[in-house]
């Protein structure tokens, strides 16, 4: 049995996640995906909360054919005792996939095995330009996204949300 780690922060999930996913899936068999900043909410880097994040990015985990674990992760203050934070909350995994410099520093470091999937188009599929994009009010986002993160968007008013953290009082 060989468990896989995914670390994002997901703010939106998007067809960059997606393809990583699809790929770690026909590595390991089952993953774990580790839900970050899970208690951030209502910020421009956050805007969604780590439930609307879980309905996101389950109807894809459903789709594939491994065992998958969703396991919100809350920020620690010490970086240095942060993966044992992530391995007190999550099913044993062996190997950890990711692209985050802070990521991968800290489970090497640990001597966890660390693997750097390829970046998918990262130019667009990135939750940066995502978020900017909503709001600019540019719609091209919405074909960046499955249409399951779509629906949960509009189901919260996302796009509303986004705008309305982004403004100060007077503004
Ligand atoms: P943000 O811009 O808000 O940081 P993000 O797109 O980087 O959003 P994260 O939730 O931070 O999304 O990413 C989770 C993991 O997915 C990270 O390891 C990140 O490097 C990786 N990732 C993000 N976008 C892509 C992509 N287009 N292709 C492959 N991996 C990606
Ligand atoms: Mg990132």
């Amino acid at each position: 049995m060989r468990r896989g780690l995914y670390i994002g922060r997901f703010q939106p999930y998007h067809l960059g996640h997606e393809a990583v996913l699809q790929k770690i899936a026909d590595e390991v068999d089952e993953i774990v995906v580790g839900l970050g900043s899970a208690q951030a909410s209502h910020t421009l880097e956050n805007p969604f909360t780590a439930g609307e994040r879980i309905s996101m990015i389950w109807p894809s985990l459903r789709g594939l054919d491994v065992t998958c674990y969703v396991i919100p992760l809350w920020d620690i203050a010490r970086n240095a005792v942060w993966v044992s934070h992530v391995r007190a909350m999550t099913p044993n995994f062996e190997v950890v996939y990711s692209n985050n410099p802070l990521v991968v520093q800290l489970f090497a470091e640990a001597g966890v095995e660390v693997m750097r999937p390829p970046l998918y188009r990262r130019e667009v599929y990135s939750g940066t330009a995502i978020r900017r994009m909503i709001l600019s009010g540019d719609e091209a986002w919405m074909r960046l996204v499955p249409f399951s993160v779509l629906s949960v968007i509009e189901e919260i008013g996302g796009i509303e949300r986004l705008k309305n953290v982004s403004r100060s009082d007077d503004s």
